[in-house]
């Protein structure tokens, strides 16, 4: 961790191991400069971090504290402003330098399109990456305003990667006639639409697979979580979501790489949405930790 600049106000709770000693590295990424209606995102993981001492280090969905892992909160990687391909680089960079040291990364954005660089840094060193998507939306546009890197593009550029049967796609229930053709008539990705009811099924085949885990926070019901830039309604609840740490957990399925996006905190003026993002951090956090093999 010599070249990238990271800064940090406050640790996440719990999350105080030395980057040499950590098995997961989290990190933030406040980048929204391609965010097509309500800015924000940028906002999201220096909101959490206070918030978080509200939760407990203990888990009982999982059984698991946080107390008994090695991770650590590198804090905020710093970004240029306003160029959007220079920060698309700085992302991979900063992702692919905790690839290199055999440690999870766990980034917390900003909008959608900083899953691609942090999701192209993981599939250089696992080539046979699989990949599972939560989301209101598709994000399966060839373009959006003219442009190919996108929030709305972002899973039909790692399509470009990774090809066919390798995009696994829940919770959808937002997008073009032509995205939806696109993954459930030609079978380019495997889609669940509205619900997550499938996930287990799915899990159990792709058990001895490296996986990259991609977790846009809008899949939850705007009733439960309106601090988002495009919040869609008919979305799963809480209780339904947090089914999918307890099947990761019981299949140990080998996450090597994820992240959470598209919380705005500033729209939820009421803070649940983003302590409901902390609640999934945490219980991300401790499946990782609890999963991870050299
Ligand atoms: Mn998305
Ligand atoms: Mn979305």
């Amino acid at each position: 961790m010599k070249n990238n600049k990271f800064y940090q106000i406050n640790n996440f709770m719990g999350m105080n191991a030395k980057y040499e000693e950590a098995n997961v590295v989290v990190f933030g990424v406040g980048f929204d400069g391609t965010t097509s209606n309500r800015p924000g995102t940028r906002f999201a993981s220096s909101s959490m971090r206070p918030e978080f001492y509200g939760l407990e280090t203990y888990s009982p969905l999982l059984k698991l504290d946080l107390e008994d892992y090695k991770i650590c909160d590198i804090g905020d990687l710093e970004l240029s402003i306003g160029d959007t391909d220079k920060v698309l680089n700085e992302i991979y960079e900063g992702t692919k330098e905790i690839v290199k040291d055999n440690k999870i990364p766990l980034m917390i954005g900003g909008e959608h399109l900083v899953t691609l660089p942090s999701f192209k840094a993981v599939q250089e060193k696992y080539q046979d990456i699989h990949v599972l998507h939560f989301d209101a939306h598709t994000d399966l546009r060839e373009e959006y305003n003219n442009n190919k890197n996108s929030h709305a593009t972002v899973i039909k550029r790692i399509w470009d990667i990774v090809g066919d049967n390798r995009i696994f796609q829940f919770g959808i229930r937002s997008g073009t006639k032509e995205e939806f053709d696109f993954a459930l008539e030609n079978n380019h990705t495997y889609m669940e639409v509205e619900s997550i009811n499938t996930f287990e099924e799915i899990v159990k085949k792709l058990k001895n697979k490296n996986i990259y885990l991609t977790i846009d926070l809008d899949i939850l019901d705007p009733s439960i979580f309106s601090g988002t830039g495009t919040p869609e309604p008919g979305g799963v609840t809480y209780k339904e979501f947090q089914n999918i740490f307890t099947i990761l957990k019981k299949y140990n399925i080998k996450i090597v790489g994820c992240d959470m996006v598209e919380l705005s905190p500033d729209y939820d003026n009421t803070n649940v949405s983003t302590i409901t993002a902390c609640k999934i951090l945490r219980e991300l956090t401790l499946v990782l930790s609890n999963n991870y093999k050299e």
